[in-house]
């Protein structure tokens, strides 16, 4: 196996062009190497890009928000934290594993793992994210996340393809407020059972003027839920019918998206789990 470690986007392509169908990236290493262990991969050529530094950084500027491929959890929930538009990633991103998997794991890892559990899935899917994949010819393109993602563990990039950043403009989240809420197994360091993320913008009178939420862990890829979102404009977040309302919308959803076997305790999660993102979205008016 050779190891490439590029210094430059130029040298990424040029490593890419010598790709194969075994080729693999390596970020964080926090999924590859667990899956190479269990000899899922046997790579010709393993690249990792985090000697390029602009793919560290997480860029919020007025016209978009750019998470580099290698900028970690850590940073990307540091750098968001204080963006009430974008504090849904930052909140899945805090959440993800334990500080240990946090300093290494990535947002493009996640995303090209395309597990249903991710949990920049459900938020990627709120903002309309885009992938941004350098090409071994040195082009790039920018593929909606919704079409990159095609199914479990299955993405549409191809050999000769990276991931160099996640692309979201900023101007349609203007004074949105944002959260995203997991239930797992246990209180930390677990896999999401189910995850919903939300974002709104309230108008003059407090009232919510526009909605948009997404369900992750559910379907094999994440769901959007334009009935709730209907159901939510013109309303308070403190109303405690429309609570009542959106969970018995999302349990619906749940109900008709999810597998059998799972189908009873999701759909009865839904109520605590819709509570608690309530919750976190009055807290931050
Ligand atoms: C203990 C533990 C707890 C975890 N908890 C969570 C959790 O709470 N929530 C959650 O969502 N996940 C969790 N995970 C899974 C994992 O940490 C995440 O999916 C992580 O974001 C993967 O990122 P990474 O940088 O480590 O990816 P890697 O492991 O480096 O790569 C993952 C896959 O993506 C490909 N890839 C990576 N980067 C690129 C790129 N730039 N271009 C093309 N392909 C690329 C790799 O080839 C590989 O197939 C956990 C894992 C562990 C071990």
């Amino acid at each position: 196996m050779r190891c490439l470690m590029p210094r430059t986007l130029e040298e990424m392509a040029d490593a890419l062009s010598g790709f194969t169908e075994k080729s693999k990236v390596i970020a964080g290493g926090t999924d590859y190497v667990i899956q190479a262990r269990r000899g899922k991969f046997d790579p010709d050529i393993l690249l990792y890009p985090g000697m390029i530094p602009a793919l560290h950084k997480v860029r919020r500027g007025e016209r978009e928000l750019r998470v580099g491929a290698m900028a970690t959890m850590q940073e990307i929930s540091r750098a968001l934290e204080g963006d009430p538009a974008f504090r849904a990633i930052a909140d899945a991103a805090s959440d993800v594993g334990s500080p240990q998997i946090r300093n290494k794991a990535t947002m493009a890892g996640n995303l090209c793992n395309a597990s249903p559990a991710g949990d920049m899935l459900p938020v990627s899917w709120l903002y309309d994210a885009e992938v941004e994949l350098l090409c071994a010819d040195g082009s790039i393109c920018l593929v909606p996340v919704s079409e990159f993602i095609v199914g479990p563990q299955k993405t549409a990039l191809k050999p000769g393809q990276a991931v160099i950043s996640v692309v979201m403009n900023c101007g349609p989240w203007d004074g949105f407020i944002s959260a995203f809420k997991k239930i797992g197994s246990r209180e930390r360091v677990s896999i999401s059972r189910e995850g919903m993320a939300a974002c709104v913008r309230l108008g003059k009178d407090g009232a919510i003027a526009q909605a948009r939420l997404t369900l992750g862990a559910v379907a094999s890829t994440p769901l959007r839920i334009p009935e709730a979102e209907v159901l939510m404009e013109g309303r308070h977040l403190e109303d405690g019918e429309l609570l009542a309302d959106v969970t018995k919308v999302v349990a619906r959803t749940i109900h008709d998206h999810c597998r059998p076997a799972n189908r009873q305790y999701k759909t009865e999660a839904a109520r605590g789990l819709t509570a608690d993102l309530f919750t976190l979205l009055r807290e931050r008016i």
